[in-house]
């Protein structure tokens, strides 16, 4: 755990409204703009509003706002009332929806269209570094989302770990403008982006959608300096026109994680960004973001790896085979949670003797870079030999005419599992004996996908920039390669 950092959120808001009140804490594109001293008159507001509603100390508040303003001020509002923000993925069905609330307890539904609560101003006393501000829960790529606990502590330990690696002080303030095209309802966006900005003192801009086309005049509108956001959307930006011709010249850091990035498109990132430093952020909803950090130096030659912890991490290896250099990584820190909410079946299989494990398979280098093997979920057993989809995909993706892939397994009677291919044409049709000439150079023959699926549509990926395989399994068809 860092000395010397506020021990709350709260106290960090509270510092910014003293000392730089007239800064521009939150901008929402096309709504409204906050200074630091009407985003902590606005917090304490709703807080009062929430008191008066009978909000306790550790209730929780769902709050299921769109991204924007009003997002950022409930945040904040719900911890200056003592509450728990519940962080809803605006893209939830309604029974996904009433899952959250139920599990979570939520004792306010701040659902969309709802006003802000109103009251008598209000600052809960006496919150310290171990009281938990929040539930965020997991994308739910392997199963149903977890809830999980956030202690201040854990918010400000990221946010220290995000100042550190992105070679920046707490004293940057109004000099540090980040636009937020992901989403606030999970960790890079709430954690990495929003709170980072209040914990230097700058200003975080929301996309409360995402749009592509007006990305590039924003970052050159509202001189955005730290560019964070998915591989995924970064694909989108670099095929742009207008990007091409905007001057992105102010832009220090251009930050990508939460899904594999392929290497060709960090050397476009690199070319396209002059100056800028890149780096690759590792982590997950339960370290509140950020475990690793692959730094500019070296984002190109070591693109395939997601870099070294971050200093407050511990990190670990559980060997899955003989090999000991791979294996499940396991965390531990002042930022990882100590427990899901309300699943302890859950946390039994997830943290044993005080380790979290990430259900990540990964290789660790000689000087301590990791590299992401697979997702436990996703290893393809085939015939007893563990074949990565991470690894193949990413050769699939430097293949001629391939805009995107996911590999997965197909089952089979005799082997188990074989190697299944889903491939986006870059145009029209895909010559698959090509692509399938250009695995065999560069994968041992029992990687070599064996049936292949070729289609003209986007894969689905969630708001993270995650691919659904679960969703492109049930609808595959495959055909031989
Ligand atoms: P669930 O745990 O509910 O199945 P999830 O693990 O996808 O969903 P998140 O916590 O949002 O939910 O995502 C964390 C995961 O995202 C990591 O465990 C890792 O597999 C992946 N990930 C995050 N950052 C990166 C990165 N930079 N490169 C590759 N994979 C990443
Ligand atoms: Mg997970």
């Amino acid at each position: 755990r860092y000395a010397d950092v506020p021990a709350t959120l709260i106290d960090v808001l509270r510092d910014r409204a003293a000392t730089a009140p007239q800064d521009e804490a939150v901008v929402e594109l096309g709504g409204r703009r906050l200074t630091y001293a009407e985003l902590w008159d606005a917090a304490r507001r709703v807080a009062g509003g929430l008191r008066a509603q009978k909000v306790a100390n550790g209730d929780r508040v769902a709050l299921r706002y769109a991204a924007g303003a009003d997002w950022a001020v409930a945040f904040w509002g719900t911890l200056l009332a003592g509450g728990v923000v519940v962080a809803v993925n605006t893209r939830m069905t309604e029974p996904e929806v009433a899952f959250v609330l139920e599990n979570s307890g939520a004792a306010i539904d701040l659902a969309p269209g709802t006003a802000l609560p109103d009251g008598e101003p209000h600052v809960v006393e006496g919150a310290g570094a171990d009281d938990v501000a929040a539930l965020f829960y997991t994308s739910g790529t392997t199963g149903r989302p977890k809830g999980v606990p956030t202690t201040h502590a854990g918010f400000v330990t990221n946010a220290e770990n995000m100042i550190r690696c992105s070679g920046i002080t707490r004293d940057l303030g109004a000099d540090y403008r980040t636009l937020i095209s992901v989403p606030l309802f999970h960790v890079t966006g709430c954690n990495s982006q929003l709170l980072v900005a209040a914990y230097v003192g700058g200003t975080s801009v929301i996309m409360p959608q995402l749009d592509v086309a007006t990305m590039a005049e924003v970052v050159v509108s509202e001189r955005i300096g730290y560019l964070i956001t998915v591989p995924a959307v970064y694909a989108l930006l670099l095929r742009y026109p207008a990007f091409a011709e905007a001057d992105v010249s102010g832009v220090r850091v251009v930050g990508y994680g939460g899904a594999p990035i392929a290497p060709s498109m960090v050397r476009q990132l690199k070319s396209a960004f002059g100056e800028a430093t890149v780096m690759n952020g590792y982590g997950m909803t339960e370290s509140a973001s950020l475990i690793t950090v692959l730094p500019d130096a070296d984002a190109v030659d070591h693109a395939d790896s997601v870099g070294y912890a971050v200093p407050s991490v511990d990190i670990g290896i559980v060997p899955i085979a003989d090999d000991p250099t791979v294996g499940e990584l396991v965390v531990r820190g002042a930022n990882v949670t100590a427990g899901y909410w309300e699943r302890p079946d859950a946390n039994a299989d997830t943290i044993i003797d005080g380790w979290l494990h990430t259900g990540d398979v990964v290789r660790v280098d000689d000087a301590g870079r990791v590299y992401i093997v697979d997702r436990m979920k996703d290893i393809i057993n085939r015939g007893g030999e563990n074949v990565s989809s991470i690894e193949v995909e990413a050769v699939l993706l430097s293949a001629p005419g391939v805009l995107d892939a996911a590999v997965l397994p197909v089952p089979d009677e005799v082997m188990g599992e074989k190697v299944g291919a889903v491939l986006v044409a870059e145009s029209g049709d895909l010559d698959v004996a090509a692509v399938l000439q250009h695995c065999r150079q560069n994968l041992a023959d029992f990687k070599i996908p064996q049936f292949a699926s070729v289609t003209g549509e986007a894969l689905p990926r969630n708001a993270g920039g995650k691919l659904l395989k679960r969703n492109i399994r049930d609808e595959v068809q495959w055909g031989d390669p």
